[in-house]
Order: C-alpha cells, then structure tokens, then sequence
C-alpha cells in the first residue's frame, strides 16, 4: 500500500503531499548523496503529542550535513519548527517524521559543490518497525555475511543515504532467509549493530552496548544507556563477539523505528531462558513509560507539539 498523507514540507513550503517531487537528475538519486533522520511523534496519555528528543535528532541532522561537506541551509529552530508544523498540518497525534536533505539538481559529476541542498520533512503513521509480535515476544535475527561499513570507508556518524545500501543488502539478505533482522559485524569481525539499529546484551546482569565505532550512535541507544546507568545497572559500552551474543541471558535492539525490540533469537540459537528477559523487560517498560509521558524525570525529552 502506498504511503499517503496531506502534506510535506519541501524547501521551506508546506506542499501537498503528491506535489512533492524532484527530478529524475537529482544528485542524491545516483549517488546517495542525501542524509535523513528517523524521528517518532508519540500521543501522549494526557490528550497532548509530544515529539521524541528533537533537538538531539535535529542536532544529528545538521552532523550529518557537516560531515558530508553540504550543510543544511536552514537555521537550527527553523527545522525544529518546521518538523513541529508537519505533524500538526497533518494532523497527526502519533507518527514517525521523516526529514531528508539532499543534493539536488545541477552538475551530474561527483564534484557538485554548487548544487542546491534540498529539505523535505514528511510525516505518516507508522507502527511498530519490527511488528507488535516483535516487540512483545522478541525477533529472530541473523548475523548478515554482509560486513558493517568501516568507519574510513563510510562515515558512519551520518545518517547519509549512500550508507543504506550495506543495510538494505543485510536485510534482504536475512529476510529471505526466513528471519526479522540482520545483525552485522564490524571489519574486524565483532557485532556492530543490526541493518537499522543498536544492539544491546545482558549477562550476568551486566547491560552492554558496542562503543560507537563503526555504528550510527542511536538516539535510542543513549536513551537506553541513560536509563540503564539511572536505574543502576552496570553498562558498559565495549566490544562483543558473535559467540558472546549466542551465550547471552538477553539482548535486544533500539531505534527510533524499532523502538526496544527483544531479540529472541540469533542464528538460530534461543537466547536465554525466555525472552523477553527481566532487564529487557524492565528497560522496554521504562522507555514506554517515558515516551507515553509517564516518567516525570525524563520530561525533557519530550518536545510538546
Ligand atoms: C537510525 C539508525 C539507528 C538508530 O538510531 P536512533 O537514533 O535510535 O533512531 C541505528 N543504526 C542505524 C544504522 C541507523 O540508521
């Protein structure tokens, strides 16, 4: 079924939702040459909506585009606002937003320094990435033979386009194999994260996530990761094997899409003794109850709209 909505924000207009288009030369078309953010809206239980650390994904945005060498041509609030007003001239209470900058149209070579650099922030309910099932009883998961980028290959702290193409080749890869998610390694061989996600595990009651190397450091990581250190639990951000992961009591992935998905399996093997695992299921409560508006303490991630 085709994504539909009313309207999308393009270039600094609010343009009706099949008006949005660029032309088939765009830059970022061929070469990838485009950077995104993934961001949730959540309807809070208090009647308002509330968007999901917008400074910290907004911030990410502007990263990416300084990273790439073509930054956003916009001013910090006038994004944020701009994310705020499509949600509303949508009339959405809960949604995923998609922002996406892009080198538009002009020179065709790869050295295009004078094309324009395009924004387009869309919006559209979108469920649990990896299905209500997944998120209450855990994903199966594969390791990809699909290595992660490295990091002087790729940029790896940009969510930049042209880097989705080693993930979309992991996931096909492990779907058509009969499993929810690809987990990928890291050039030297230890887990990275998943084609869309960060990876957590737990053992012995100690919370580990991969240091942020060869990984797109997730928003939803750190908000694990701050959770967890507040809650008291030991974490630490280190490396970690395949066989490490298969020997785990629990693990689970985090991403704006994903949200905290369990991990119930990896290449077959049942990870711990039942899934979700009790740090899991502690840490996912605690985030539904953040994002719902439910945890005073965290207040200042959420944005009202
Ligand atoms: C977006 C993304 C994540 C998750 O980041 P969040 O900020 O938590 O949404 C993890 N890994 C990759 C490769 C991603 O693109």
């Amino acid at each position: 079924m085709a994504l539909q909505g009313k309207k999308i924000w393009l270039d600094g207009e609010m343009v009706d939702w099949d008006k949005a288009q660029v032309h088939v030369l765009t830059h970022a078309l061929h070469y990838g040459t485009g950077y995104f953010e993934g961001i949730r809206c959540y309807a809070l239980d208090d009647g308002r909506s509330a968007v999901f650390r917008l400074d910290e994904h907004v911030r990410r945005l502007f990263d990416s585009g300084k990273i790439l060498g073509f930054p956003l041509p916009y001013p910090f609030d006038r994004v944020k606002s701009a994310i705020m007003d499509v949600v509303r001239a949508n009339g959405l209470k809960e949604c995923y937003i998609r922002p996406v900058a892009f080198l538009g149209l002009g020179e065709m070579g790869l050295y295009a320094p004078d094309n324009p650099v395009h924004l387009a922030i869309a919006a559209w309910s979108w469920g649990a990435y990896l299905g209500d099932e997944g998120i209450k009883n855990g994903i199966r998961a594969k390791v990809s033979s699909y290595t992660r980028h490295h990091v002087n290959v790729m940029m790896t702290k940009s969510k930049v386009s042209g880097n989705y193409i080693n993930s979309v080749l992991a996931k096909t890869e492990v779907k058509k194999a009969g499993y929810d998610e690809a987990i990928m390694l890291d050039t030297e061989g230890y887990v990275a994260e998943a084609s869309g996600e960060n990876i957590f595990m737990v053992r012995d009651q100690r919370v580990k996530t991969t240091p942020p190397t060869s990984i797109l450091p997730g928003i939803t990581r750190d908000s694990l990761l701050t959770v967890a250190r507040d809650k008291g639990y030991q974490v630490t951000e280190e490396r970690f094997t395949r066989d490490e992961l298969y020997t785990a009591d629990e693990a689970f992935f985090t991403g704006t899409a994903a949200e905290v998905t369990p991990i119930r399996e990896v290449d077959n093997r049942k990870i711990g003794e039942r899934c979700p695992g009790p740090a899991t299921q502690d840490l996912q409560q605690t985030f539904f109850n953040i994002i719902k508006g439910k945890d005073a303490k965290y207040a200042r991630w959420l944005a009202y709209l």
